[in-house]
């Protein structure tokens, strides 16, 4: 990768936005023989969140060379438990899911999100077509034939596509002319990242409590990601605790099953919300990660999808560069709508019903989602799908 603020040669499509879907998209585009512009300030990836890596997530970061340099950084998830901790008289069973119920070795892995895109910014070198412009995105402009970017400091580029990875507050998306339906949820999450006296055996943990879920996912060693989704004074309030306080909140919230807890540095609150944008594409933009799609981290759903959203813009851009098409025209923009549509809809429908039958007091809701449980829970062929669907869409070519 060239480290100029100016590119050497036109472009033929420019990433806005250096997060994990904007870096996995330019290297996947760049590796494809598409000349690829990233326009990504550098900056450390700036809170401690980590990423269960699940489904198609792997094969594509190894198909981009990312994953052969940071897989030794992440844990195994061999185990998934949900366990119905909301103290409501009709409560759902306990559910455990075993990756080898479905024939693999694991789920798939969780990684923090720094050291997944130190490995991309570092794959990311060696890739000569592919120009890194180190500034943040001013201005973008399009018209019939092409689409004009200039940056803070006054660069220019012209491309026939811009992929807007520029995440939930999109100039991209602006730009493209596309309204976003925003959904603020009264809910947050609190991160952090803990070290237990016990192991976690690759196991990762789901308490479902009346706030949201309270989720432990496997790091390596006997360290845990915490995600824990409450109401947003109680996160500012649990985030302002010392560490010894912070530890037995968390300790007591885990009923103890990890042992003793210690936390490590950093703690971060998102405010959650659904964010649901009325296209993925228009004016020679499309969109991948957050600028398209924003999600609770509920199942964990948000990066898989972002990542599948780049690998598919990166494969329609060469397959109409292939056939001479031009790569920035409304048919291309079309193919990729229709291929990421289903996904991004059915995966955000899903996740805002898990959460609200979560929270809901009223006991039919209660009862349905109880028996929808017991029913995954005692049905085989329903559990297997459950667990396939829930890594990644079955209609998808892998
Ligand atoms: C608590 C929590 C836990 C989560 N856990 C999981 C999980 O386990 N699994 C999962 O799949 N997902 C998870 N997610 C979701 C996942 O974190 C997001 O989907 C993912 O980080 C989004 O990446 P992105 O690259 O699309 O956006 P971002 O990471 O937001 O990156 C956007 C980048 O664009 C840059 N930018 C913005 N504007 C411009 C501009 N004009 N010019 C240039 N650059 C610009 C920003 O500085 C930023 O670097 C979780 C989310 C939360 C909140």
């Amino acid at each position: 990768m060239n480290r100029s603020s100016v590119s050497t040669q036109p472009a033929q499509v420019a990433v806005i936005g250096g997060g994990p879907t904007g870096f996995a998209c330019a290297i996947a585009m760049a590796q494809a023989g598409i000349t690829t512009s990233l326009v990504a300030r550098r900056s450390p990836y700036p809170d401690n969140r980590t990423t269960a890596l699940l489904g198609s997530s792997i094969g594509f970061l190894e198909s981009i060379g990312v994953w052969q340099r940071c897989g030794s950084q992440a844990a195994a998830l061999r185990a998934m438990r949900l366990v119905d901790d909301t103290g409501r008289l009709i409560r759902s069973p306990e559910i455990r899911f075993s990756s080898g119920e479905i024939g693999m070795d694991a789920f798939g892995y969780n990684i923090a999100n720094r050291d997944l895109l130190a490995a991309m910014e570092q794959g990311a070198t060696d890739i000569p077509n592919l120009t890194h412009i180190d500034d943040e995105a001013r201005l973008v402009a399009s018209d019939d034939d092409a689409i004009a970017i200039e940056t803070s400091d006054g660069h220019r580029v012209s491309v026939a596509l811009v992929v807007g990875a520029d995440g939930r507050h999109s100039l991209c998306r602006e730009a493209a002319g596309i309204a976003v339906k925003r959904r603020p949820l009264a809910q947050s999450a609190l991160t952090l990242n803990v070290t237990h006296s016990r192991p976690h055996d690759g196991v990762s943990v789901e308490f479902h409590t009346r706030s949201g879920p309270c989720v432990f996912v496997p790091l390596p060693g006997n360290r845990s990601s915490v995600v824990w989704v409450v109401k947003p004074d109680e996160a500012e309030r649990l985030k302002s605790l010392d560490d010894a306080r912070l530890a037995d909140a968390v300790e007591r919230q885990s009923h103890s099953i990890y042992g003793k807890m210690t936390p490590e540095g950093g703690r971060h609150v998102f405010p959650l919300s659904i964010e649901e944008p009325a296209r993925l594409a228009a004016k020679r933009i499309a969109l991948i990660g957050e600028a398209a799609h924003v999600l609770p981290p509920i199942g964990a759903q948000g990066l898989n999808m972002g990542l599948r959203d780049a690998a598919d813009i990166a494969k329609i851009v060469r397959g109409a560069c292939d056939s001479n098409e031009d790569i920035g025209s409304n048919a291309v923009l079309q193919r990729y709508e229709r291929d990421r549509k289903a996904d991004i809809v059915s995966r955000t429908f899903a996740v805002d019903i898990a959460n609200r039958t979560l929270l809901s007091d009223f006991i039919p809701v209660q009862s349905l989602r109880a028996a929808g449980l017991h029913a995954l829970n005692g049905v085989g062929p329903l559990r297997r799908l459950a667990m396939r669907e829930g890594l990644s869409p079955s209609w998808r070519a892998r």
